[in-house]
């Protein structure tokens, strides 16, 4: 049989419902007339709940995630500022490389991988820093090559307990939308999400929220940037239009991904994606396998990262799901290419959907000769689903009809 349905459980891009797939195929349209700001005022202020602000504000560049550090640091820094970075996966290692080509002088710490934010390394750099010579500490909050979240709010309360004036910037790419994000109470800065995520969208946007605090510092950055420029588009914004063309079927595709949230509840998103996320590691308990994360409290509700037994290549695992299921597996990155496979358990996702993906895995680790027993895992994440379920009351129509 042809395959045409490729079962996606990477870790970005995620699946697009039909709604978002739908008002995304819309006649192209003047982005600079009269009515826009109609369209775009309430888009922006709409992010704000998402990424819960009040006191700052949420842009939408055309990009990736990517786009959206380089506008973090560039809007706000300049070259040889010295940056508080830390590195425990493939992402956390990418933002400090990008740092350093924008000539930041970047102080990045370096913990195993499967571990969190480093907390005491932190604390310990912060307190000797006593001129303040550092000028933002940069967080990963969900670091999707090792499936790890870290605690923003501890890099919170401790740079305020030791009175640091740090800027705090938050890779919130694969968190935003789907994990709590408090971006106010957390003293976030800058925080930096995509559309390929939470937001259910393709890949072409960059969306970032960034303080008070951090547009004042953009007045005296001299890092170069023009594209990127928050002062650009704050201008543009407050009229309700983008500096340059932006990407309308993109917007039309947001706005309806945040009806969606909204509709579905925002705190309700986040506690599907843990129930979705704790019947995978279920199903990984019964299989016999671990998680890279290296304990509960780390373990992020949107992507799983599974430890293959020694002598297993993680990427074969990804390979043979592919071409044997049409499976779509998240490869090991970098340091644990080989090591893990991932599991991309984010944006528009339910039950059986897991189950599919679980269904799946089971019969690749199976075919690929590590030791598990088919429908293990399933029913381990079926009976957490039926644990955790609703009760639903029949529909009367529904009753008389059978
Ligand atoms: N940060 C994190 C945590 C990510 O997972 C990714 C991509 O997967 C990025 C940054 C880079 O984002 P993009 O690929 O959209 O540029």
């Amino acid at each position: 049989m042809q395959q045409t349905h490729n079962s996606l459980f990477i870790p970005g891009p995620t699946n697009m419902p039909d709604r978002v797939r739908s008002a995304i195929n819309k006649a192209l349209q003047d982005h600079r007339a009269p009515d826009m700001p109609q369209f775009t005022r309430p888009l922006l202020n709409d992010l704000k709940q998402v990424f819960k602000t009040e006191n700052g504000r949420v842009f939408i560049f055309p990009g990736s995630g990517t786009g959206g550090w380089e506008a973090a640091i560039t809007n706000t820094l300049s070259p040889g500022d010295k940056v508080l970075a830390s590195v425990f996966g493939q992402f956390s290692y990418l933002w400090v490389d990008l740092c350093q080509r924008h000539k930041l002088d970047v102080q990045a710490v370096e913990a195993p991988w499967g571990e969190g934010v480093p907390l005491n390394a932190y604390r310990e750099i912060l307190l000797a820093d006593k001129a303040h010579e550092i000028k933002a500490v940069l967080v990963c909050h969900n670091e999707t090559a090792t499936g790890v979240t870290s605690n923003i709010a501890s890099v919170r309360e401790l740079l305020d307990q030791i009175k640091h004036p740090a800027l705090l910037f938050v890779d919130g790419v694969s968190s935003i939308a789907s994990i709590d994000f408090r971006m106010d109470e957390w003293g976030v800065d800058v925080a930096v999400s995509g559309s390929q995520k939470g937001f259910m969208l393709p890949a072409g946007l960059a969306i970032v929220g960034v303080s008070t605090k951090a547009i004042a510092a953009n007045e005296t950055a001299q890092c170069s940037r023009c594209y990127f420029d928050f002062a650009d588009m704050i201008k543009t914004n407050n009229e309700g239009f983008f500096p340059y063309t932006p990407a309308m079927t993109l917007l039309h595709g947001l706005r309806e991904s945040l009806d969606m949230i909204f509709e579905e509840g925002l705190e309700n998103v986040f506690v599907r994606h843990n129930r979705m996320a704790s019947a995978v590691r279920a199903a990984i308990e019964a299989w016999g396998l671990s998680l890279c994360a290296k304990r509960p409290e780390l373990y992020s509700d949107t992507t799983s990262a599974i430890c293959v037994p020694e002598g297993f290549n993680g990427n074969d695992v990804a390979k043979l799901a592919y071409q044997k299921y049409n499976l779509s597996l998240g490869l090991g990155l970098s340091k644990v290419a080989g090591k893990v496979f991932r599991i991309g358990h984010l944006g528009s996702l339910n039950e059986l959907m897991v189950l599919q993906c679980l269904a799946g895995v089971e019969m690749t680790l199976s075919d690929i000769g590590i030791s598990i027993s088919l429908g293990t895992g399933v029913a381990a994440a079926q009976q957490h689903f039926q644990k955790t379920s609703q009760p639903i009351v029949l529909k009367e129509k529904f009753n008389a009809a059978m």
